[in-house]
């Protein structure tokens, strides 16, 4: 009977870890924890002229911790007058991007984990207090709207 036993400890063993691997995958990181949408994805108007806003901005205070919505490899680290400092990531099937950080902690080519820190929130290039500018591509490299994307928490 201790045989039994044995399969069945073994069996339970092997459910918890393959529970632990379901929900790991499953579980939807958010990339700014805390944060309030400041100005959501589509058509907007801005000082007067009307145009596509390709992501969502996440508002939090400087300093807060940016992290990659999925595993992946950073594809770009840099910074430009409008995004400020930036990091993108390309994913299996997706890529994500993360403007207006004060400052970023991964180099390009770098792997990073789902969840992995890859900065801070900041008030870089052209922005009015500190937030992300948070966008995802799909397969096809088109944008879509994060709050409606089942591969996050926003
Ligand atoms: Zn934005």
């Amino acid at each position: 009977m201790s045989g039994f036993r044995y399969i069945n400890e073994t069996i339970a063993v092997t459910i918890v870890i393959v529970a632990v691997i379901v929900v790991y995958l499953l579980w939807k990181v958010k990339p700014v924890p805390g944060a309030e949408i400041s100005s959501g994805y589509g058509m907007r108007t801005l000082n007067g002229s009307t145009h596509f806003h390709n992501g969502v901005d996440l508002a939090a205070p400087q300093g807060t911790k940016v992290r990659s919505i999925l595993p992946g490899k950073v594809e770009a680290v840099g910074f430009d007058e409008l995004n400020g400092n930036y990091v993108k990531v390309k994913h299996r099937n997706n890529s994500s991007f993360y403007g207006h950080l004060f400052k970023t902690t991964v180099r390009k080519n770098q792997t990073v984990r789902k969840n992995q820190k890859i900065g801070e929130v900041g008030n870089t290039g052209y922005s009015f207090g500190p937030h992300v500018h948070f966008i995802i591509w799909d397969k096809e490299g088109n944008t879509v709207d994060p709050e409606k994307s089942n591969l996050v928490r926003i």
